[in-house]
């Protein structure tokens, strides 16, 4: 059963958290995905689908190995579901409002743990699929020591924590303290934020992360809670004709009624990227054309007053 759950924009709280420790080895450290392995036909993760109708490629308009984007492989029609995908991780708060900060790290700690001593399958899935997405933002860990000890308290339950925890899982090599910094920043660039009943969240949703952003998007993305599967889901749908090879977007900022200059100060907070979608190219030349009447107008009046002003002090003169 769906529940009235929706999506909150996922920009909403937008606005990177702040780093809780300065002047470290980490701080101001500005992180990109590894140049990705991802390409062509998405799978479908365990208990959701994504068509083959789409698949993952460079977008040239953007250039460069990260600038990945969804294209579609043949013609898709109006309200066709792309994907329906259940999100690998969420957090949805119990009582009280835990800070950006601490639901993104409650989020690390649970992918975190799902590598230390989840399924093969799972690990598989954080490495090549969560740990290639786009990254962003301040680190949340000062020092390699910092990873260490946030690693240390992550053990499997039973025997087996009293023997091996995340810490000794680094040290194993298989993933390093530099991937466990990159984490939480991957997931705080990712997250959707929801809201389910009053309380909030975020969850992370890999297949929809590939999507790249338009004001005019041809998908629609909704997120629903399944109480039955104790988990939110993302449909995504076409909203309009696409054609074969058409790149796919969806919309970062859904139903934001933001003036243009605050809506490109939050997508640059936020993503770090200005949108420069033909609708923005428009709404910012609208802009600067009313700036440019509402001082010109002044400024044409007060020279026409002074050359008339002077021509008739000429003719006095005479
Ligand atoms: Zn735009």
């Amino acid at each position: 059963m769906r529940l009235g759950t929706r999506l909150s924009s996922r920009l909403r709280s937008g606005v990177f958290s702040s780093p809780l420790y300065h002047g470290s080895v980490f701080a101001q450290v500005r992180c990109f995905a590894r140049v990705s392995t991802i390409n062509g036909i998405i799978p479908s993760p365990p208990g959701g689908f994504v068509t083959t109708d789409i698949k993952i490629d460079m977008n040239p308009s953007f250039g460069g190995t990260y600038a990945r984007g969804v294209f579609a492989t043949r013609e898709i029609s109006f309200g066709r579901e792309i994907m329906n995908v259940p999100a690998f991780a969420m957090y949805i708060s119990e009582h009280k409002e835990e800070s950006l900060r601490e639901q993104v790290m409650i989020i690390t700690k649970d992918v975190f743990s799902k590598l230390v001593y989840g399924t093969p399958q799972e690990k598989e899935y954080i490495k090549t699929r969560v740990m290639t997405l786009m990254s962003g933002g301040v680190s949340y860990f000062t020092r390699e020591k910092d990873v260490f000890d946030f690693a240390e308290e992550v053990r499997p339950p039973g025997k087996e924590g009293t023997i091996c925890n995340g810490a000794s899982y680094l040290l194993s090599g298989e993933f390093s303290s530099y991937d466990l910094q990159k984490l939480p920043l991957i997931i705080d660039f990712n997250r959707f934020e929801v809201e389910y009943r009053g309380r909030r969240g975020m969850c992370l949703f890999t297949e929809a992360s590939y999507f790249n952003h338009s004001c005019e998007p041809n998908v629609e993305i909704s997120v629903n809670y399944n109480s039955v599967k104790s988990n939110f889901f993302l449909s995504a749908r076409a909203v309009r004709p696409i054609r074969e090879g058409e790149e796919l977007y969806i919309h970062y900022m859904p139903g934001n009624n933001l003036p243009i200059s605050r809506f490109a100060l939050a997508m640059k907070r936020r993503w770090g990227f200005e949108c420069t979608c033909v609708k923005c190219k428009s709404r910012s030349v609208g802009a600067v054309t009313v700036l440019f009447l509402v001082l010109l107008f002044p400024i044409t009046v007060f020279i026409r007053r002074l050359l008339i002003g002077r021509s008739e002090e000429k003719h006095r003169n005479l």
